[in-house]
């Protein structure tokens, strides 16, 4: 096999697709290589949200006290398990570094953009392929608790001045919307644009397009090096042989520390370990998507059955899953839905979001290898801000005027 493209696409998740799909559609001749098949990485089986309103980034202020806590937690939501690693010891110290409001306030604008020019690409996106289920019907966040309510309330004020609309709900409001939730609740908020769909199908969407404006997608195909020369990258070589192409994007999601460890770079992605269930549909199917505030989880209502997903566990490429998080996730979708007695779980799986310590994502030329572009590293929110990537990285191939602030997502500070 010798092939040739413009620019080769390194993994077939929802980044290295948004960004394959758009390319392609620009008239660029593009190839997408991937060491499985299409979207069977973290984009498989994700919550389904393209929610502008989740544009935190992980370390946000005031999240010290709290990730001491769940160090010492291994129940809790969100998890760090304690290990000697030397990798683990860096990212902590730069999660911890990136925990100020200038930086945070910088990286929520950033993600907000990048998540709401997302959600307008997905719209047209559903309007073509209407077995990716796109559905705007909003979303809700719902507490039981005084702390959860404010924690929802102050989401919204932080979000609405950038142009994500929301309401604060009481209970009766709550109740009214969506009778799928148990009482007793004390409130939350609504966001009303916010978005869903089926992930997997929305890879597999992007993939067609990819196909259908003359790109090509490489399954079962790993890379294996990337030789440079000088400061360009000279060839791909892959286990399906060697590729030539004048650019490379690495879109490799929680595999891209190993990745760039190959050329020598340092990408300090490690994975957050999440988990989601499928269910068949309650008795009162839940209508809206909805975020279980104090719990950190998240409930999709599908057409013939429901998803629960949650927990972040803090890992290096560990898939393996834990019953008793998987039973806490349970536990805490019991305490707001009615769950029968036995839970039958269609489907369990996890995936490893690809978490940088200051939660935002690389994206951008390398400074030392000139054809490299970086796109990986989007945490929680890959599906929400994914299609905008592509239309970013498409922007910075053709030397256009990028669109977000990209002192933020800086593919060469670290
Ligand atoms: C439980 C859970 C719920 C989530 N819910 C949401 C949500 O509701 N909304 C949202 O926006 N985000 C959500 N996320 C996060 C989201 O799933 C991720 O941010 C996103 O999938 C990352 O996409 P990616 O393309 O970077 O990575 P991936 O989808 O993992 O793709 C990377 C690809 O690279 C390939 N690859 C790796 N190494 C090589 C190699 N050597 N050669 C070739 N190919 C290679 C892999 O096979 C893989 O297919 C959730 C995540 C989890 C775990």
């Amino acid at each position: 096999m010798q092939k040739e493209f413009d620019v080769l696409i390194v993994g077939a998740g929802i980044i290295g697709t948004s960004i394959g799909a758009e390319l392609s559609r620009r008239g660029a001749k593009v190839g997408v290589i991937d060491k499985g098949t299409v979207g069977r990485g973290c984009s498989y089986g994700n919550a389904g949200w393209m929610t502008p309103c989740f544009a935190m980034p992980l370390p946000m202020p005031g999240m010290l006290l709290k990730s001491m806590k769940w160090l010492l937690d291994p129940a809790s939501p969100l998890y760090i398990k304690p290990s000697l690693s030397l990798d683990l010891a860096s990212w902590l110290f730069q999660f911890m570094k990136a925990m100020n409001e200038t930086q945070a306030r910088r990286a929520v604008d950033a993600l907000v953009v990048l998540s709401q020019k997302s959600l307008t690409e997905y719209e047209k996106l559903g309007q073509k392929y209407p077995e990716i289920f796109f559905q705007q019907k909003g979303l809700l966040m719902v507490s039981k608790t005084e702390a959860g309510v404010s924690a929802a309330v102050e989401e919204l004020n932080y979000v609405k001045n950038l142009g994500v609309p929301g309401k604060v709900l009481n209970s009766d409001d709550i109740r009214q919307m969506e009778p799928a939730l148990k009482s007793p609740l004390l409130g939350g908020v609504y966001f009303e644009k916010e978005a869903m769909a089926e992930p997997y199908q929305v890879v597999q969407a992007l993939a067609k397009e990819i196909r259908a404006h003359g790109g090509e997608i490489l399954e079962n195909c790993t890379l294996q090096d990337l030789p440079v020369s000088g400061n360009k990258i000279e060839k791909v070589v892959t286990s399906l042989g060697e590729i030539k192409a004048k650019q490379v994007v690495m879109a490799t999601g929680s595999w891209s520390k190993s990745m760039a460890r190959m050329m020598r770079l340092r990408v300090p992605v490690l994975g957050g370990k999440g988990y989601a269930m499928i269910v068949p549909p309650l008795e009162t199917q839940p209508q809206y998507p909805m975020m279980l505030v104090e719990k950190k989880i998240a409930i999709t209502p599908r057409q013939n059955s429901l998803r629960i997903a949650g927990t972040l566990e803090l890992v290096d490429q560990d898939f393996s899953i834990t019953p008793k998080r998987v039973d806490n996730i349970k536990k805490g979708a019991r305490e707001f839905l009615h769950l029968p007695e036995e839970l039958q779980v269609q489907e369990l799986w996890a995936g490893l979001r690809p978490c940088t310590p200051d939660g935002v994502p690389l994206v951008g030329y390398h400074d030392r290898i000139s054809n490299l572009m970086l796109a990986l590293g989007h945490q929680m929110l890959g599906l929400q801000s994914g299609t905008g990537t592509g239309l970013l990285v498409s922007d910075l191939i053709e030397g256009k005027t990028p669109f977000v602030d990209m002192k933020v997502l800086d593919a060469n500070r670290f």
